[in-house]
């Protein structure tokens, strides 16, 4: 069974249409045409993978020569060198970007910035990350003092900012900045009624960069001789996943697919559409050796393997907030794909994979097209998700952004019952029943009725009732600032 995909859009906000022609030289050699270059600064190393990258070092500088697609640029640097680099490895040079400040942790929540302040311990630690509503931005702060029980205890500050223009930035209204570095700068100084003075910037650590949208610029064949395989990480659908190395040097899992399990050519087709999907929360396609059999996938790694069973095999030991940042892990993942619209057909907490930052992403999107086993893709099937479809989906196999939100209303209640199966013993027959009676799972203990609440949402019969991924993730970040269930 193959359902054709709507070809990928420009993703918004991230030009990738190719840079307009610089204007033709100007006559007066005195002009200076740099204004019209973008420059950018590494925010990590990119050692280049092939002849034709540049190496990126962190803090340097960068001229853009060209947006060659939403994850690849031409770049420049000092020395007059050219070639290609990843997008997400450097971020614009400009004064209000804060990626560029070690005090910045883009993708930090509450809960993370709270573990990360009280993992580093010292007085007047702070973090500046982003708040629950969109583009503005809250300084969390670590103090000893004036704790009262003598413990420790972390603030959180939200930068306001003023209506009129120009637009100012502050923390105590009598201290009002035309910049957020120049209010963090004034701060590192001055409490100025903060409980503390922003003495020591934490990061997030992570030198190591995210993963690329493949290996290098339009590269998605694979030399298989280029791997090596170590052991086994599991078997699915399609066959033996292990991990191995490419180039001796990254970890990746390989996926050898077994005679008979793939439409093959489709899939091979689609891969390189599907290497354009780029995101933190997205398990990342780094190619295919696909001229050989079996062929091979080749993807991110991730340590903890899948996300059911994390939660299984540690059942007593989650917080609600450790749970809930799971839960905002995919929704982030599938905002990015709802925008590329891009359906994934089979959201599961058993299609999430967890890696050693403990952070969740979404695998094997898109992939349920390709299998070739009637029980797996006939909604009649032993083995098709009935337990996570909408009855749009068990009824007319009509698929959607909005029939994955369904699943991700399931995928919560995974996360919160710790990897209970949902609806438990029943067969795929009862539970289109039930369903389709208005009958819908029950709330798990762990989860507060205000994410109770939105589960159900997500159940909503009518699918153009049920929220968008980008609504979803504003009402979990609200959730997670405003239940006192989700402090740690
Ligand atoms: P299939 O798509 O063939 O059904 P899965 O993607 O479900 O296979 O993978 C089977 C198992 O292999 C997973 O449950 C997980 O334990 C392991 N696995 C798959 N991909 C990875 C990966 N990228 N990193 C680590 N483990 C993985």
């Amino acid at each position: 069974m193959h359902f054709p995909e709507k070809p990928l859009p420009p993703i918004p906000g991230q030009g990738n249409t190719r840079r307009p022609r610089p204007p033709p030289v100007p006559q007066d050699e005195d002009e200076d045409d740099e204004e019209e270059e973008e420059v950018v600064v590494a925010l990590y190393d990119f050692p280049g993978m092939e002849p034709h990258d540049l190496k990126l070092v962190r803090g340097r500088e960068y001229v853009i020569l060209e947006k060659c697609d939403v994850n690849w640029f031409r770049a420049r640097n000092e020395y007059g060198e050219e070639g290609y680099i990843p997008s997400n490895y450097v971020s614009e040079k400009t004064s209000g970007n804060l990626v560029q400040f070690s005090w910045y942790s883009k993708g930090v929540n509450r809960n993370m910035a709270e573990e990360l302040l009280r993992k580093e311990d010292k007085e007047g630690a702070f973090i500046v990350r982003d708040s629950s509503l969109p583009s503005t931005y809250t300084v969390s702060l670590y103090t000893k003092a004036g704790s009262g029980k003598g413990g420790p205890m972390i603030k959180h500050y939200h930068i306001k900012e003023t209506q009129c223009s120009p637009k100012m930035f502050y923390l105590a209204e009598k201290h009002m900045f035309s910049s957020i570095p120049e209010l963090i700068e004034y701060h590192s100084h001055n409490g100025a009624g903060l409980a503390a003075r922003l003495r020591y910037p934490v990061g997030k650590q992570d030198k190591s960069g995210p993963s690329t949208a493949g290996f290098s610029y339009e590269m998605w064949e694979i030399n298989p001789s280029e791997l090596t395989f170590m052991k086994e990480l599991g078997c699915g659908q399609y066959g033996q996943v292990r991990l191995g190395m490419w180039r001796s040097q990254h970890k990746v899992a390989i996926k050898a697919i077994k005679e008979g399990a793939m439409y093959e050519e489709d899939f091979i087709e689609e891969a390189k559409l599907m290497m354009k999907l780029s995101h933190p929360k997205l398990v990342q396609l780094y190619g295919v050796c696909s001229q050989q059999r079996p062929i091979y996938i080749v993807t991110e790694f991730m340590q903890q393997g899948c996300l059911v069973n994390y939660l299984r095999q540690r059942r007593g030991s989650f917080s609600p907030g450790s749970l809930l940042d799971m839960c905002l892990d995919v929704c982030e993942g599938m905002e990015y794909l709802e925008e590329n619209s891009f359906i994934h057909r089979d959201l599961a907490a058993r299609n999430c994979l967890m890696n050693d930052a403990m952070v969740v992403k979404v695998s094997d999107f898109g992939m349920a097209r390709y299998v070739l086993d009637n029980q797996y893709t006939s909604t009649k099937g032993a083995k098709f998700p009935v337990k996570w479809s909408p009855p749009e989906v068990f009824n007319y196999c009509k698929f959607s952004s909005k029939s994955d939100v369904w699943s991700y209303g399931v995928l919560m209640w995974e996360v919160f019952t710790e990897g209970q199966m949902p609806f438990d013993q029943r067969l795929n027959h009862e539970v289109v029943a039930m369903v389709t009676n208005g009958h819908r799972l029950f709330r798990p203990k762990m989860a507060p009725p205000a994410l109770y609440d939105i589960m159900q949402l997500c159940w909503n019969n009518r699918p153009d009732e049920r929220p968008s991924f980008s609504q979803l993730c504003l009402m979990l970040s609200d959730v997670l600032e405003d239940d006192g269930t989700f402090s740690p």
